[in-house]
């Protein structure tokens, strides 16, 4: 008899996205002129930066001849894009990182949601609240949670971030193992700060655990104060893997690329409490398990590099930027308190009520979509999270509409 993964069933029914697309789609069902504007899904909007996109065509012509046809790559990816990752993400930026440390693969959500199957099935698990639910759900999945009750996992450790520790959690009061972070964060769009995130490392140090940060949203720092890698402290070579992503940094959301850095000095323990490196773990089970990415998307990837690339990359990420800034701006004057949009393409907003009720309200009123932030775990009650990837033009008409509905 063939049997399932009980662990699946323990997973909740529905994927916080699709509620969503139900209830919109029931709306233009009922509404088909009401023009409804999405500030919900963290998806961009605009077009990929020339430069990756004159790069992508090069690519493409070069399987279209037999002398410069590409088969399967390396799985760890080009050394053309790891060298300008290491380059330019980091050793720029004063952080030691190597080319060969760098995985390139089709999206941080494979990566983050892949990285748990190096860990025992009995490490304890942190994860923020609210939380980017790939996390938790890959963890679900692999069978180190108990059942869903109240709103929560058995097993899991919150990290509850609120307005009162500017959504930065603080450091869990039982041993965890290993520490998911996210900053910029989805949903609150809060930043963490160098000494916050060096108690972090000292925790993980002290503790024989082990951080994964995800970065996803990196390329939208501009405050110079703020870290851009965990690498940037101290000692987190040892204790720290990064996950970075061309999704939100140039538009890949479509195209697929991004890469995770696990240092030669990672490490975990195995049974007996001796030290095993991370790094030739997750190289044979990036290797066993993928097989590259394209070679075109890896050129569009590398172009991003280019200074007509950096230029684009910041002109691109400005705009999302100058959107929400809008958004702060206007919902801040109806008199809700935020956080995020700063650093930032994610509003975090406090609503007062219940968040699906608040989320209903704006698409029946304004007929605009937000994400409730309940959706995104129990702290995340009473929030809606807005995102700032659509046009300005866009952003300014749901704006008004919201003031309408709201004011
Ligand atoms: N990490 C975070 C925090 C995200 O919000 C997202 C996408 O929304 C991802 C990772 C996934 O990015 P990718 O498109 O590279 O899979």
């Amino acid at each position: 008899m063939i049997r399932i993964n009980d662990n699946y069933l323990k997973l909740q029914a529905s994927y916080l996205f699709s509620d969503i697309a139900k209830r919109v789609a029931g709306f233009e069902e009922a509404n088909p002129d009401a023009g409804v504007i999405k500030l919900g899904i963290g998806d961009v909007t605009r077009a990929l930066p020339e430069s990756c996109i004159t790069a992508l065509h090069k690519g493409v012509e070069e399987m279209a001849a037999d002398s410069t046809f590409r088969g399967y790559g390396p799985e760890q990816g080009y050394d053309f894009l790891r060298e300008a990752v290491a380059v330019n993400d980091y050793q720029s930026a004063g952080a030691e990182v190597q080319a060969d440390e760098v995985f390139i693969s089709d999206g941080s959500k494979c990566d983050c949601g892949n990285m748990q199957e190096l860990f025992a099935v009995n490490a304890k698990i942190a994860v923020p609240d609210p939380v980017y639910p790939v996390y938790v759900d890959t963890n679900v999945m692999a069978g180190r949670t108990a059942a869903w009750s109240e709103g929560r996992y058995g097993g899991l450790v919150y990290l509850e971030s609120t307005a009162d520790n500017h959504y930065v959690p603080a450091l869990p009061s039982e041993p965890v193992d290993l520490i998911y972070l996210c900053f910029p964060n989805n949903p609150t769009g809060a930043t963490v700060t160098k000494d916050e995130l060096k108690q972090w490392v000292d925790y993980a140090r002290e503790n024989d655990a082990l951080i994964l940060y995800d970065a996803a949203y990196v390329a939208y720092i501009r405050d110079e104060s703020i870290p851009k890698s965990i690498y940037e402290i101290d000692g987190a070579r040892e204790v720290a893997i990064e996950f970075r992503s061309y999704s939100k940094t140039a538009g890949f959301t479509g195209t697929r690329c991004a890469y995770t850095v696990v240092p030669k000095e990672c490490r975990a323990f195995d049974a007996e409490g001796n030290r095993q490196d991370v790094h030739p773990l997750w190289n044979r089970r990036h290797t066993t398990k993928f097989n590259g990415v394209s070679y075109p998307v890896q050129r569009a990837a590398e172009a991003v590099y280019t200074e007509q690339g950096k230029a684009e990359v910041k002109e691109l990420t400005d705009y999302y930027l100058n959107n929400a800034a809008l958004i702060r701006e206007r919902i801040s004057a109806l008199g809700y308190d935020l956080a995020g949009g700063k650093n930032s393409p994610y509003i975090w907003v406090r609503t007062g009520t219940d968040s699906w009720e608040f989320f209903d309200l704006l698409l029946n009123k304004a007929s605009v979509v937000t994400t409730p932030g309940s959706g995104f775990g129990a702290c995340g009650q009473g929030y809606i999270r807005i995102s700032a990837f659509n046009s300005y033009e866009n952003v300014e008409e749901a704006l008004d509409r919201i003031s309408a509905a709201l004011g």
